[in-house]
């Protein structure tokens, strides 16, 4: 009984992506607060009778009993908490958790804990629907993402020269991870930033509550500059992170054949 009952373990979780397996299992990407992402197998989940079927969605928020497993962990129960019903039959709003889930899924490594990043998942699914701007509401959680997973721009001092930036124009954007200022700029491989955009990149890291964010119009052109820049920046990122993920793979490769031979 103890021994049965020690391989058993609760979490919150929010499903990030699903892979159908068998006849009728699923595994499931599972971000969680105090586990950080974990894989786990739902068995028989898409039989109509399965008693975890309805509390598994993606992008629900549930709470979980989990068994462990050899390779992967199993779900043994499973209880919606929330359901983030608003953008469920929106089509305009589907892709929204698909994109932040993904983000999420792509940035963090797996059985890393990471609350704060769990919480930000939580609000801005919360907020998908509710927002005056749903675009802005995605630059909001790609820059709250980033700084909580180590990837923080610098938006307060020139990359280069380290001076303070003042709220000018001339300044650049460098996927290196931040702001240029107008003297360091010209010499340096970074895209041209409008002041108006400085400004909002500024306010969205700044501003831990969306409901800040929420009470600002941002214009069509700004919003796209703004997208722009953050998405340069995080294609560098998993491009940079794939890179070395694949020099690990080969480096422990290398390592591997004389411990072998
Ligand atoms: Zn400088």
């Amino acid at each position: 009984m103890e021994r049965s009952r020690d391989k058993l373990y609760r979490t919150e979780a929010v499903a990030l992506r699903r892979v159908d397996v068998g006849e009728a299992d699923r595994i499931l990407t599972l971000y969680t607060p105090q586990f950080g992402k974990i894989r786990a197998i739902a068995k028989g989940v898409r039989r109509l009778t399965s008693h975890l079927g309805g509390h598994l969605e993606l992008f629900t928020r549930s709470k979980l009993l989990l068994a462990k497993g050899r390779d992967l962990d199993y779900v043994s129960q499973a209880e919606t908490v929330d359901p983030f019903i608003v953008f469920r039959d929106d089509p305009n709003l589907i892709w929204y958790p698909y994109y932040i889930a993904e983000l999420l899924d792509r940035l963090s490594a797996d059985n890393l804990a990471n609350p704060p990043a769990y919480q930000l998942l939580l609000d801005t699914l919360g907020w998908v629907g509710r927002a005056k701007e749903p675009d802005l509401l995605l630059r909001w959680y790609e820059l709250q993402l980033l700084g909580l997973l180590g990837y923080r721009p610098e938006l307060h001092r020139c990359l280069i020269c380290k001076t303070p930036l003042e709220p000018d124009e001339g300044h650049a954007f460098s996927v290196q991870g931040g702001v240029i200022c107008p003297t360091c700029a010209p010499t340096q491989r970074a895209t041209a930033i409008s002041l108006a955009s400085f400004k909002v990149l500024r306010l969205l890291q700044r501003s831990a509550d969306y409901r800040e964010v929420d009470k600002v119009h941002v214009s069509d052109t700004i919003g796209s500059e703004v997208k722009r820049i953050l998405n340069s920046y995080l294609q560098y990122i998993l491009e940079r992170e794939l890179r070395s993920a694949q020099f690990l793979a080969h480096a422990h490769e290398e390592i591997a054949v004389p411990i072998n031979s």
